[in-house]
């Protein structure tokens, strides 16, 4: 059995580095793996692999994308003169699930932090700046999180969209500040879209 063991106790260090998982969940979860079929398990796995060998940022919004583009940027009945600013792919995901946003978007892949060292230029800001120059959109909507840095983001980059003609909108602040956009409910995200404002 030490064989074994030295398995599952490596599983449990893997599974417990996963954020929000404790040692002690990582022991339910290592003991439930063992438990389920086989097949449940490396439905698992599998997942995990297919994930990490396939999923890639779309080359125009840097949504998650399984090719080039994502399935946003070629759905041609998507809105094409609106574009939502959101941090992270996580939160397009809470946007499309209040089901209200017919748009396009583009993800930054963070925020500007300035304690962490993330500036603008780690980010995607030059493409959607290059995006907006193109002049397809009618209107940006600035989805970053109420937060300290997702306020600054934005307004750094309504700097940069001054002089082009585009109108900028910001979420509405149904969200509690310094919440974030992929825990706020959908009824709230849908009311937030509906009452966004000019900036
Ligand atoms: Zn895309």
């Amino acid at each position: 059995m030490a064989e074994l063991s030295d398995s599952v106790s490596h599983m449990i260090d893997q599974l417990s580095r996963l954020p929000g998982i404790g040692r002690k969940s990582a022991e339910r979860l290592a003991y439930h793996l063992l438990r389920v079929p086989e097949s449940e398990a490396f439905a698992l796995s599998d997942s995990i692999r297919s994930v990490r060998e396939n999923v890639r940022y779309c080359d125009i919004c840097f949504n998650l994308a399984e090719s080039e583009m994502c399935n946003i940027c070629r759905d041609p009945a998507r809105d094409q003169t609106l574009i939502c600013v959101v941090e992270q792919p996580r939160d397009l995901m809470a946007l499309e699930q209040s089901g209200t946003y017919k748009g396009l978007y583009h993800v930054l892949l963070g925020r500007i932090a300035p304690l962490e060292n993330i500036g603008p230029d780690q980010l995607t800001i030059d493409r959607l700046v290059g995006r907006i120059a193109e002049g397809t959109f009618a209107e940006v909507i600035m989805a970053t999180n109420p937060t300290v840095e997702g306020d600054g983001t934005a307004l750094h980059i309504s700097n940069l969209l001054a002089d082009d003609d585009v109108r900028l909108s910001r979420l509405a602040r149904g969200i509690t500040t310094g919440s974030v956009l992929e825990y706020t409910n959908k009824e709230i995200l849908a009311d937030a879209l509906a009452g966004r404002q000019p900036l």
